[in-house]
């Protein structure tokens, strides 16, 4: 029998005045809610998604655990337009329940789902893990490359979700299994959580502290002293028995804290990938499981070494790890090799209208894409014809001081076709403002804020650009 200690505490925080977090914590049906909208529109949206999901769960499956959040959904969005005062509400959810294992009888694993920018982490052996993704703005332009996980952490628009419930009739709910092993701690958390303290924060307060309710209060007394400008929930979720899984297993285990956990399933399986490919490594045993496989609990350890194991009647001899060995070092040179190919190159494009020098090759080399290495202001519009097919063309450079130099050409140039108009029109409406009528007769605030301006500017442009100014 799988057990629990949980421990839960929700705050409104230290600048907002009502909390629109929701929780649910019975037994074997943990659940964070963030609630959105205006008057009185969160709070309900919350309560309404943790009540229905506690009432509509009745059989332990995952898959019924979805259709709670489907149900919840519609709730919701039903009695967002039944009332006007609660029109255009909407709540995160994320849960995690114990359910039946569809692939091993009388077995029992965790089944989570998500919605919204909510959170539900992993904290193994030590290591905290992300199981669910967020579906927020940010998080989309971070995976795209657009943001760096820093530049992500503090965005000013890292609270627009865009997935929630109550928004539509129908919602895509993300959901996996993870089996629970002694000692494993589950955290569901709302944003007003990770907006404040770091994952490294969180890490060590989990590591710190054993007994889930003071590590739930604890972790929500730091948001709240890092700012506290959101409702922040917290609930900490510990097995302390597995059934004795755990026993079983950590002979077929190779020790990663992620080998038991798969990957979500509205996010794209990625099989197939090379032996040596950090994703590989990263990912492995975090695919779902291709059936008849007979390891205690290890279903999802189809790694190298206990595959050749059984081959060889479960002896590994000395050959056979050379052979590994070898193998994997070559593959290993080889993509330290592709990975110095694909990365060594800049090139100039434009992103979003934007001319943005790229670090690797236009379109990626086999698993290494590239990245934005520098943004530089310049939009689409501001280019000639010319200029923009010279940058649509993606010229290409051995380093990124010469990207620099063509990006910094183009730079010069569109400000040579800027700067003599806006200059010159200023210099010149000072005086022809008071001696003749004409087009110079703008309104006496704008010279005269520019004029100081332009004293100093009109030195520094060269007197060539003066006479060619008249209209
Ligand atoms: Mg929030």
């Amino acid at each position: 029998m799988t057990r629990f200690r949980v421990g839960a505490t929700s705050d409104t925080g230290r600048v907002r005045s009502n909390n629109e977090d929701s929780k649910l914590v019975s037994e074997g049906l943990y659940a964070v809610a963030d609630g959105m909208g205006g008057h009185k529109g969160g709070e309900v949206a919350s309560a309404l998604a943790v009540e229905t999901l506690s009432s509509t769960v009745t059989t332990p499956t995952r898959d019924a655990l979805i259709e709670a959040v489907h149900v919840a959904n519609r709730a919701v969005f039903e009695r967002a337009s039944e009332s006007a005062e609660l029109r255009g509400m909407g709540t995160t959810l994320c849960a995690i329940a114990l359910v039946d294992s569809e692939l091993e009888p009388d077995t029992q694993e965790i089944a989570w789902v998500n919605v919204g920018d909510s959170r539900i982490y992993l904290f193994r052996d030590g290591d905290l893990v992300q199981l669910s993704t967020d579906h927020s703005l940010v998080e989309d332009l971070r995976r795209d490359g657009q943001l760096t996980d820093e530049e992500a952490a503090i965005h000013p628009q890292r609270n627009i979700v865009t997935r929630a419930l109550g928004i539509d009739e129908d919602v895509s709910v993300d959901s996996s299994t993870v089996v629970p092993y002694t000692g494993d701690r589950f955290l569901l958390c709302s944003d007003g959580l990770f907006d404040e303290i770091s994952t490294d924060q969180i890490t060590a307060t989990l590591r710190r502290l054993a007994d889930p309710a003071d590590a739930a209060s604890e972790l929500v007394r730091q948001a709240n002293e890092h700012g506290g400008r959101d409702n922040v929930t917290c609930v900490v979720v510990d097995i302390v028995d597995d059934d004795d899984r755990a026993a079983a297993a950590s002979a077929a285990l190779a020790g990663d804290p992620r080998s038991s956990v798969v990957e979500p399933r509205t996010d794209g399986q990625r099989d197939g990938l090379a032996v040596g490919d950090p994703d590989a490594t990263r990912l492995q045993g975090r695919v779902a499981p291709s059936g008849g496989d007979d390891l205690p609990f290890g279903r999802h350890t189809d790694d190298v070494y206990s595959d050749l194991e059984r081959a060889k009647g479960r002896h590994i001899t000395w050959r056979v790890v050379a052979f590994v060995v070898a193998l994997l070092a070559v593959a290993g040179v080889a993509v330290v090799a592709i990975n110095y190919y694909a990365t060594r190159t800049y090139y100039v494009d434009f992103s979003a209208e934007e001319v943005t020098i790229f670090q690797g090759q236009p379109g990626g080399v086999l698993f290494v894409d590239p990245s934005v290495s520098e943004r530089t202001g310049l939009r689409r519009r501001d280019l000639t014809e010319a200029e923009r097919q010279a940058v649509d063309e993606q010229p290409s450079f051995g380093n990124l001081a010469d990207a620099r130099s063509f990006t910094n050409n183009l730079q010069v140039r569109v400000e040579e076709r800027t700067a003599p108009t806006t200059t010159a029109t200023t210099t010149i409406t000072a005086p022809v403002s008071t001696a003749a009528p004409g087009p110079g007769t703008t309104t006496p605030t704008t010279v005269h804020s520019t004029t100081a301006t332009t004293a100093t500017t009109a030195t520094t442009v060269p007197s060539t650009t003066t006479p060619t100014s008249p209209p």
